[in-house]
């Protein structure tokens, strides 16, 4: 088939891939000049199915609370007339129920443990590299109440098989010897060795790279205005470069997939919630993490990619705009430095914004649509980079009819009614 793929973000390069490995014709379009320069540019780069969890969760909404008094804390909110908006965090507190968030959590732990083989299984077959290490995280405890109230994520991890360590101050001394120097901030810490990290975007622009040896063409600077659909199936795409055609079309427009979609009366709840990274080149190796430190005091993961630090958190539930609010700048700036003092030059720190594709349940929403030609891999939200090859190849086997390796059918858009 020719198949058309929109969006060259990690999700569609990736999707692009498994559909020309699979013997498709495809073709990539993107507004960018290359691929993964919107949110797959400078995430935290923790690829982490040992993380896979819904923010819908039990506890949230008084969490949420607390988070959005403090300074310091996670959670932005900025309040306007936006129907989306309070649509989605309505659709999210009735998400976190205990019964709703097991349903959400097994399912996003089933596309993310199945993304880390198909990652493993392609990073063997194309000898692809990207900064990556295969070293866990370490989710960093600095208070007695934040280890003693690990029993609930071990139960979790326990029901899915996914090995951990609970660690004391000098496990977790022994898994990132820097943190030597700052020993005294940390209680313990909980380690999901299994976990990988690497450079979401160097990732992307080398798979667009093989994916082209493959035959793909990507079709960049190219801005999608519309979907037309004729008789049930989409029948053209509108782009500011004229109207391109396929057998099968595949939306992976991130956080912009809904705007495209609504019109053509396919409404998922996907909302931008936008989030912040550093960027900080190393200047002591011996005094940067390893691996991935969460630093769960203020939810901020701390990434070694090659000679740089990534430092990448925050949710600001808002609007579409990038902008780079310099308040979001000092969490990161004081998880980094708290942590690892010597390990970084943050004068030359690079400060970034992204927004992350959020469905107010969890699970990203994959595969087939009310229109028989047109697919979907979308609203991956904070863990897009980790799901990436999972939902990619689970989208190309659904578009070549093939049973895909996962249970796909509650990945659908129909789980929303
Ligand atoms: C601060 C932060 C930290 C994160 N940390 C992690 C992490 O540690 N681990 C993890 O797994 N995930 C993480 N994520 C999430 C992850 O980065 C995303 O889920 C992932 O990058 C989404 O990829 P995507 O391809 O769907 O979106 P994008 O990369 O945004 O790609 C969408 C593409 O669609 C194109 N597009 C949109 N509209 C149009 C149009 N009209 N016409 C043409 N082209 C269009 C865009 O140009 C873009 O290239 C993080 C996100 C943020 C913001």
């Amino acid at each position: 088939m020719r198949v058309l793929v929109l969006g060259a973000g990690v999700i569609g390069v990736t999707t692009a891939y498994y559909l020309a490995k699979q013997g498709h014709e495809v073709t990539v379009l993107d507004r960018e000049s290359s691929p993964g320069v919107e949110t797959s540019f400078a995430n935290a780069g923790q690829i982490s199915p040992g993380y896979a969890s819904p923010w819908a969760a039990p506890d949230v909404p008084v969490k949420a609370v607390r988070w959005m008094l403090d300074r310091y804390g996670p959670l932005v909110v900025r309040p306007g007339l936006k129907p989306a908006m309070w649509r989605w965090m309505f659709s999210m507190l009735r998400n976190c129920t205990a019964s709703r968030y097991a349903i959400n959590k097994a399912r996003m732990v089933s596309v993310a443990e199945y993304s880390r083989d198909c990652l493993r299984a392609l990073r063997d077959e194309t000898g692809i590299t990207y900064d990556n290490r295969s070293q866990g995280t370490l989710q960093l405890f600095r208070k007695q109440s934040q280890l003693d109230g690990v029993g609930g994520d071990i139960e979790v991890l326990q029901q899915y098989d996914v090995p951990f360590e609970i660690l004391d101050r000098n496990g977790c001394v022994g898994a990132e010897p820097a943190l030597a120097a700052v020993r005294e901030q940390i209680v313990g810490g909980l380690r999901l060795p299994d976990d990988e990290t690497g450079d979401c975007f160097l990732f992307t622009q080398e798979l667009e790279k093989i994916a082209a040896g493959l035959g793909v063409r990507f079709v960049y600077d190219t801005a999608i205005r519309s979907l037309e659909v004729t008789g049930g199936k989409v029948s053209q795409i509108v782009t500011d470069k004229g109207a391109f055609t396929a057998d099968a079309y595949v939306v992976a427009l991130g956080s912009f997939s809904p705007l495209l979609l609504r019109p053509i009366g396919i409404d998922i709840p996907v909302y931008p919630i936008k989030g912040y990274s550093l960027t900080v080149p190393i200047v002591d190796a011996d005094c940067a993490p390893q691996s991935t430190v969460m630093d769960e005091t203020y939810k901020i993961a701390i990434t070694r990619l090659g000679d740089r630090i990534r430092v990448g958190g925050t949710a600001e539930v808002g609007d579409y705009k990038i902008r780079l609010t310099p308040g979001r700048r000092a969490p990161l700036e004081r998880s980094l430095t708290d942590l690892f003092p010597k390990g970084g030059d943050l004068s030359r720190a690079t400060f970034w914004s992204g927004l992350r594709a959020m469905t107010p349940d969890g699970p990203p929403i994959l595969g087939p649509t009310g229109i028989s030609n047109l697919h979907l891999n979308t609203g991956h939200g904070t863990l897009g980079w980790t799901m990436a090859c999972g939902a990619a190849r689970v989208v190309a086997d659904l578009v070549s009819g093939r049973e895909p390796e996962i249970p796909a059918d509650e990945l659908t858009v129909r789980r929303y009614g």
